[in-house]
């Protein structure tokens, strides 16, 4: 039922992580996807990196999942500072809404515990607030999570994604990042609703037309 589905991440990586799964599904079925990252958080980088490393290696991940260059865009907002940048971030938003005009909105949760990831979710409700807008999974960032929206995905898509974070070779020590956490999460997720594999959202707004 979606056409047009633009995925917000706070950070390169949290697109991939979130909803890298869901996005290889929607690029399969022939759905149209945006990612927009409003940080490289370059302070984040292991020591004695280059600067444009997390950039290059989102370039590679975005790629690997099959989302065209031209589907992607970059702002460059301090990392951990993103509360201090609403405003700004929310015109951001205001002009990717006008622009893409999605009818499909993933995001941080809301409850998230970073504040990045926090001032995404919040000022993404407000700019997309006709749209529907879904609150996807990082469990090392959430006391508590809602599970009222699977989508169910098929091994090879969690290989896609598998395969997209294997890109983001500075991030390589994080649990998180490895092919047997992302078959074992969407292997629990699946089973909660009888399925091999799904992505875990948190349902913010449904709009059926
Ligand atoms: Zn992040």
């Amino acid at each position: 039922m979606f056409k047009r589905i633009l995925v917000l991440a706070p950070h390169t990586d949290d697109g991939e992580l979130g909803c890298g799964g869901a996005v290889a599904r929607f690029l399969e079925e022939g759905r149209e996807v945006y990612q927009a990252v409003f940080s490289a958080a370059v302070r984040s980088l292991p020591e004695g990196l280059p600067s444009d490393t997390l950039v290059r290696e989102w370039k590679a991940a975005t790629s690997t999942l099959g989302i065209p260059a031209g589907s992607l865009v970059r702002y460059d907002f301090p990392v951990r500072e993103f509360p201090a940048w609403r405003q700004e971030i929310l015109e951001k938003l205001i002009i990717l809404r006008r622009e893409l005009n999605p009818d499909l909105v993933l995001l941080p949760a809301l409850e998230d515990l970073h504040q990045d990831h926090r001032t995404i979710a919040r000022e993404g409700i407000r700019a997309f607030k006709q749209v529907s807008v879904l609150g996807y999974e990082l469990p090392w960032n959430n006391l508590e999570f809602r599970n009222n929206c699977f989508i169910i995905l098929q091994e090879s898509h969690l290989q896609k994604k598998a395969a997209a974070l294997a890109c983001y070779r500075s991030q390589s020590h994080r649990k998180y990042c490895r092919e047997e956490f992302v078959l074992n999460l969407a292997g629990i997720r699946g089973a909660q609703i009888g399925a091999d594999f799904a992505e875990l959202f948190n349902l913010i707004r449904l709009v059926i037309k």
